[in-house]
């Protein structure tokens, strides 16, 4: 499991933390999503995971930051959630 949290107009939040039921399930909806397209990734130097924070003033303007051992790990990270579409 890759690392995601969620940090909403300053506040890191759970997706069971909002108060729309909506916006649980599209945060859950993220979060699934980038654990599945990030599932095989993993820094061949180091072993270890990416983690990823998924930052934003509303849940309608987020961005991801990623976080990890090394830079090769957090381009590799890009790459993979660029590609989503
Ligand atoms: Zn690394």
């Amino acid at each position: 499991m890759v690392d995601i949290s969620f940090e909403i107009n300053g506040k890191i939040v759970q997706p069971d933390d909002m108060t729309d039921a909506l916006d649980i399930l599209f945060l859950k909806h993220i979060r699934e999503k980038t654990n599945s397209s990030l599932a095989s990734i993993c820094c061949p130097a180091h072993g270890k995971k990416p983690s990823i924070i998924v930052r934003g003033q509303t849940i309608d303007t987020l961005n991801f930051e990623v976080s990890g051992c090394c830079d090769d790990l957090i381009n590799k990270v890009n790459k993979q959630l660029n590609k989503r579409g």
